[in-house]
């Protein structure tokens, strides 16, 4: 399998991701970014379809609702955005830049789970250059503050890039721009083709990593921990801005050992030079009753504590609200994290925690 990142060629073994089945919106062949998907897709041997309209996709191969999700899950829309509106996108930025949605992992606790409801496919955006002349007009905007994009608030874009290589696209941009900045999160490795991307330090990668409980119990089709260290200590080493979203922090039996260990093996495996200016955003898990319900469906055999009598309800914004730890756990997490985080990196920054 070849990597197609950047519209160049070359053999790599971090395409972890080969779609079973892709769709393609007509206009995404005006593009050259489709054109070249579609040339890649016949290339491999990748069944494909054209459809009118993502929204048309109804009659994906599977016999029941789960195998449905499971193959839609590994189904990609090759399409064009046509909301050029941002989301807004804190903590971690001011904007969500949108070049994908939907993702091949299968976190258990995802929220995608809900906010993509009956649509799980993954879809990619071939228009790049009408998502960055939006974002430049929020740049200007904003102007003369910083306005930061976060790439991978519908996504994990890392995963898709060897297919689509819009990542480099946006980061070679961002470097151009004195007042924009990029940051996304990712829990893959298949980052070889961003080593050599001209960021000029406006792109921050974070990697989302967690304690051995969580990886191994909530996390299936992502890339090990191990792998997502190597990656980001050749990012450190390419002279990214780096971080680490320690996301969600649960609390189980052992949670004290199992994030005092994450910590350890983290500052054992980086380079020096992932150091300066490294950071940690802290998020504790949060469940809505609507994702408890979509999560007790698909992965009925989860051990992810959703009980929520344990819980305290927490006001949303747009009225679901969601459920976190009481006050005294959530506390505990956060003081006990940041201690074995001040342990081994004295100068880190931790930009949050939620
Ligand atoms: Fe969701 Fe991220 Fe897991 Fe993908 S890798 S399923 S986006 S949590």
């Amino acid at each position: 399998m070849s990597t197609i990142a950047a519209g160049r060629s070359k053999p790599s073994r971090t395409t972890s991701f080969v779609p079973e089945l892709v769709y393609f919106e007509p206009a995404a062949l005006d593009y050259p970014k489709g054109r070249r998907i579609m040339d890649w897709v016949r290339d491999s041997g990748i069944p494909y379809r054209m459809t009118t309209s993502h929204n048309r996709i109804t009659n994906l191969p599977g016999e029941t609702e789960t195998e449905q999700y499971k193959i839609a899950k590994r189904t990609l829309v090759v399409g064009i955005r046509k909301t050029l509106t941002f989301d807004t996108s804190k903590p971690s930025a001011e904007y969500a830049i949108p070049i994908a949605t939907g993702c091949m992992g299968h976190c258990h606790y995802c929220y995608l789970q809900t906010t993509l409801g009956a649509k799980p496919y993954i879809r990619v955006y071939v228009n790049t250059d009408d998502i960055l002349k939006a974002a430049k007009g929020y740049i200007d905007e904003r102007a003369p503050e910083i306005t930061r994009f976060e790439a991978a608030c519908t996504s994990d874009p890392v995963g898709l890039e060897p297919i689509t290589g819009s990542l480099r696209e946006l980061i070679e941009f961002m470097a151009d721009q004195p007042l924009g900045r990029l940051r996304f999160v990712t829990k893959f490795h298949t980052v070889d083709s961003l080593l050599d991307a001209r960021h000029n330090g406006h792109t921050r990668i974070r990697f989302s990593v967690n304690d051995k409980y969580v990886i191994n119990h909530f996390e299936p089709s992502t890339s090990r921990f191990e792998d997502r260290i190597e990656a980001a200590a050749k990012v450190a080493r390419a002279g990214y801005p780096l971080g680490f979203i320690i996301a969600p922090i649960i609390w189980h039996d052992g949670w004290q050992e199992g994030y005092a260990e994450l910590l350890a093996s983290l500052a054992q495996a980086l380079p020096e030079e992932a150091l300066p200016g490294l950071t940690f955003e802290l998020i504790q898990h949060r469940f809505t009753k609507t994702a408890k319900n979509v999560i007790e469906k698909r992965y009925p055999k989860t051990k992810l504590e959703m009980d929520i009598a344990k819980r305290k309800y927490k006001w949303g914004r747009w009225g679901q609200g969601k459920y976190v730890y009481p006050d005294e756990q959530a506390e505990a997490l956060r003081l006990f994290i940041s201690e074995r985080i001040f342990e081994h990196f004295p100068d880190a920054n931790i930009e949050y925690f939620t």
